[in-house]
């Protein structure tokens, strides 16, 4: 399990899963020590808080998948910086975001030859809880990117 967890990067370590019905809810943390804060880009080692997030991701083995991770709240420890307190932040996911990015680009893909309302149905069944609203803001934005 933690070479998958590895795929979707390779700063997670694998902590523990459970299924639960059609759900794999797997728990992760991060391995690096230092994390750059978004403003000033100073790394800091110095851990303010921890809060529980989940995200969805890709399914595994037919199953829908929510990793969850303690993330962490760190100090800038740049006194020129106004910034006091960041959160850590990945490449595979946006900050609010609730699903990785790998997964929207799934969604993205299935949605594209169908109607929103079906591919939502069909997605929810298969891949991952996902409403017709957010189908259409995804489409939406990949047709700006192009
Ligand atoms: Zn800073």
């Amino acid at each position: 399990m933690d070479s998958i967890i590895k795929m979707l990067d390779k700063s997670l370590d694998y902590v523990s899963h459970e299924l639960i019905k059609d759900t794999l809810y797997i728990t992760v943390v991060s391995n690096l020590i230092t994390n750059k804060c978004p403003k000033c880009s100073v790394k800091s080692n110095k851990v303010h808080s921890r809060y529980q997030k989940s995200f969805q991701d890709l399914p595994i083995q037919g199953k829908k998948v929510i990793i969850i991770i303690k993330n962490r709240n760190f100090f800038c420890i740049n006194k020129e910086c106004d910034k006091y307190t960041f959160s850590e932040e990945f490449s595979f996911i946006d900050p609010k975001a609730k699903k990785t990015r790998r997964l929207i680009d799934e969604i993205v893909r299935v949605s594209l030859n169908q109607s929103s309302l079906s591919a939502a149905r069909y997605l929810s069944e298969t891949t991952a809880k996902v409403k017709k609203s957010s189908i259409c803001n995804y489409l939406k934005k990949n047709n700006k990117n192009r």
